[in-house]
């Protein structure tokens, strides 16, 4: 199949008569606990474009949260998944093996940072590998405590959502939550008081730890080295090493939540890679297997190896379709260096954004590191959060054919998180339309 034209062109309203009548279908059908950002339904997707049933091409701002970043339907990952479910769709690792999960461990131990030994275990879902990440540290540490981090956002399983910072929607009506996890303020430098937000933060991490869990009791501190949902908050410079060298020095295992950051997104390979962190465990999932369901945990083999035979696993952890979709992925990131991609889009889009923000701006701040970039909306000359706007902006740039995304702990923020392969004519398509819904603001 081709891939869709490269162009923004809408021949209804947004969303059409077709979407409309199947999205009333799947109100019928489909469980009201699933939001939806836009309800259009998709006929194909690639490059930077998505297309839908009724045949707007809408600009994709979104890759399907952080997914395709590779494009939604690159043909080397299709090629990868039509070869490999000819031959087999299945057989449970766990059962038999097979090379295509070597590849892909193989190449995640060689791309994580640093060049010590290390074990992947391939699972499915990005909540799957927090857990599992936490699971290998405590068999590793023989401690349970769990050290997280205000605003974060880990996943929706039990462990994973009590790890996760905000309550409405991902916790609301669904505890009691899971027991030793700690959560310690971290630094928002946009929202934060002090003058020394790393400094601050990092003593203020340390003071929990050590007057209310006791640093030998902590089996893990996880972080994730942007915070996604959280509404793309880059640390201050200097934080997350501290963080890091604390760790090392108690014996704590420091995981890096990369499932959103990792894979050339912020412009590295990996977030942690900006200040030459090291994290003993590092989660993967999302851009992981062009848009097939999988995630890894990697990281230091003798903390992988703590584990039994049999301890870890999966009925589909490591599906070879899926696996082959993310050997052809990983090729396309490293062969066509989607890194210097991530860069590319920032130098594009962030003095366009920047340029939006300003003292009587509803823009409070534009931040995010290569194709991960945010505005944070708030009221005019306050850091006062303004979700609304961000909401207007939003569903402004969604009618007119480009799919955003919100986020924030205050639900003010709108992210961008463009395919990395999206077109330069589209990037700037895209930006000038939501130029025009910040202003449509005033
Ligand atoms: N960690 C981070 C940093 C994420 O952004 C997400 C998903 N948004 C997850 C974990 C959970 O991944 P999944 O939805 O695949 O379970």
């Amino acid at each position: 199949m081709a891939m869709p034209v490269q162009k923004r062109t809408l021949v209804t309203e947004i969303p059409g008569p077709t979407s409309v009548k199947l999205h009333e279908q799947r109100s019928a059908a489909f469980a009201a606990g699933f939001g939806v950002t836009l309800p259009i339904f998709v006929a194909e997707a690639g490059g930077g474009i998505v297309v839908d049933v009724d045949g707007n091409h809408l600009i994709d701002l979104a890759s399907g949260i952080a997914v395709t970043s590779v494009g939604a339907s690159h043909p080397e990952v299709v090629a990868g998944v039509q070869r490999q479910a000819e031959r087999f769709t299945h057989t449970c690792f766990m059962v038999t093996e097979y090379e295509a999960a070597i590849d892909v461990a193989t190449t995640l131990n060689r791309i994580t940072p640093g060049d010590h030994e290390k074990r992947t275990g391939l699972f499915t879902t990005g909540a799957e590998a927090v857990e599992n990440a936490i699971k290998i540290a405590r068999s590793y540490t023989g401690r349970s405590a769990v050290v997280v981090l205000s605003h974060a956002y880990h996943g929706r399983t039990l462990l994973t959502m009590t790890m996760t910072a905000k309550n409405v929607p991902y916790k609301e009506g669904f505890g009691p939550y899971a027991p030793e996890v700690y959560r310690v303020p971290s630094p928002y430098p946009f929202r934060w008081t002090g003058e020394f937000p790393a400094q601050e933060a990092f003593d203020q991490l340390v003071d929990v730890v050590t007057t209310q869990i006791g640093a030998h009791n902590v089996a893990a501190i996880i972080a994730e080295p942007i915070q996604g949902e959280g509404g793309f908050i880059v640390p201050p410079v200097g934080y997350l090493p501290k963080v890091a060298d604390f760790a090392k020095e108690h014996g704590i295992v420091f995981i890096a939540d990369e499932i959103q950051s990792g894979l050339g997104r912020t412009g590295a390979m990996f977030a942690v890679d900006h200040e030459g962190i090291v994290p003993d465990l590092v989660t993967t999932a999302k851009a992981l297997a062009g848009g097939m369901p999988l995630s890894a945990v990697t990281g230091r083999a003798e903390i992988m190896d703590a584990v039994a035979p049999g301890g870890l696993g999966g009925t589909y952890a490591g599906n070879p379709v899926a696996c082959a979709a993310a050997r052809a992925a990983l090729e396309v990131i490293e062969r066509e260096d989607l890194p210097a991609r991530a860069r590319h889009i920032e130098e594009i889009a962030r003095p366009r954004l920047e340029a939006l923000a300003g003292p009587s701006s509803y823009i409070g701040e534009v931040r995010g590191r290569g194709a991960m970039l945010a505005m944070e909306f708030v009221e005019p000359g306050t850091i006062t959060p303004a979700p609304d706007a961000a909401k207007r902006v939003a569903a402004y740039a969604n009618g007119h054919g480009v799919l955003t995304l919100t986020c924030g702990t205050y639900g003010n923020v709108i992210r961008l998180l463009p395919p990395l392969v999206i077109g330069d004519d589209l990037l700037v398509d895209a930006l000038g339309v939501i130029e025009a819904a910040v202003r449509s603001l005033a």
